[in-house]
């Protein structure tokens, strides 16, 4: 009789937050090895019941979870975290050391998203509770992480947040990246950038992108959405992309005679560069899982910075 042992890395599942009613949206990950769980990124507030029901339908429930791992603090990657904490105040939750002042003390963080989403705020991302200091992990990059027999490396990687970090599973031989390469949901082609203010730096990313390729993964996991299973083909195809859309933001703050003006036609050109790739119902997809208009702010600031800079 052929016998086979369990392999000792942890099995990697993706857990869809049905964002706003929105299949491939936002994806969490949850990770297991041994009896031991931890969940990539758990999604925003508003998706809680969600994966509450998305551990149950695997029989499993929030208390069953050791850890969270962060790759950064925005309130669709990070928001649930606290009221995870709170229902299992076992949990760890691993950040960066930039994003971890802003979990323990979210009010900023809260304030300046009130400012891009001044009417949605609470529909789209629900309730944000801290994060206690004692549930706190911090990362600088270049960690290995356990989780039952598996590891994860830890790897900073700037360039969408400043306190960005990514995590590799050598084993599985795949790169958690949260937003560093961009959206791309899975079974598409077509990659995406979201630039949202207010840390986007193009020079600092191209290192996040080296970093990324030189570990060689087989397979990149996105939060939007999923996996991507040609990371260098994936990478290359971003990057060009990251940097057609900072001189198409360009162009329109040079054309336009003022910064709606500048907006409205960064978003035109960007939306028919997206038409040319995709059906229409997935061009909505796309620009609902990263606003084109969060995209123009975040590139607009790094141009305005950029250019104070050179002076
Ligand atoms: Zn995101």
């Amino acid at each position: 009789m052929l016998r086979y042992t369990a392999a000792p890395v942890p099995a990697i599942r993706i857990l869809d937050n049905h964002w706003m009613g929105h299949a491939r949206s936002i994806a969490a990950a949850l990770l297991e090895s041994e009896g031991h769980r931890a969940i990539v990124d758990p999604g925003p507030g508003s998706t809680l019941e969600t994966l509450r029901k998305q551990l149950q339908a695997r029989g499993l429930s929030v208390g069953d979870l050791d850890a969270l791992l962060l790759t950064h603090i925005h309130l669709d990657h990070a928001g649930a975290s606290g009221a995870l904490v709170r229902e299992n105040p076992q949990l760890a939750v691993y950040v960066h050391k930039n994003g971890a002042p802003h979990m323990a003390d979210p009010s900023k963080l809260l304030a300046s998203a009130q400012r891009l989403w001044p009417n949605e705020l609470q529909q789209l991302f629900g309730e944000m509770l801290p994060v206690p200091a004692e549930n706190l992990r911090i990362l600088e990059g270049g960690e290995t992480l356990t989780l039952g027999s598996g590891k994860l490396e830890v790897v900073y990687t700037p360039g969408h947040a400043s306190h960005h970090v990514s995590y590799f599973d050598h084993d599985e031989s795949v790169a958690f990246v949260g937003d560093t390469t961009g959206v791309r949901i899975e079974g598409h082609s077509y990659v995406m950038p979201a630039t949202p203010p207010p840390d986007i730096d193009l020079e600092i990313w191209e290192h996040s992108f080296t970093a990324i390729l030189e570990r060689k993964p087989a397979r990149l996991f996105l939060t939007h959405f999923g996996f991507s299973e040609n990371p260098a083909e994936h990478v290359l195809l971003f990057r060009e992309r990251l940097h057609k859309w900072a001189a198409m933001a360009q162009e329109s703050i040079r054309s336009a005679s003022n910064e709606p003006a500048a907006m409205a036609s960064f978003m035109a050109a960007t939306r028919a560069e997206i038409t040319e790739h995709l059906p229409a119902e997935k061009v909505e997809h796309y620009v609902f899982n990263a606003g084109l208009n969060l995209s123009f702010l975040g590139l607009a600031r790094y141009l305005r910075k950029r250019a104070a800079a050179a002076s």
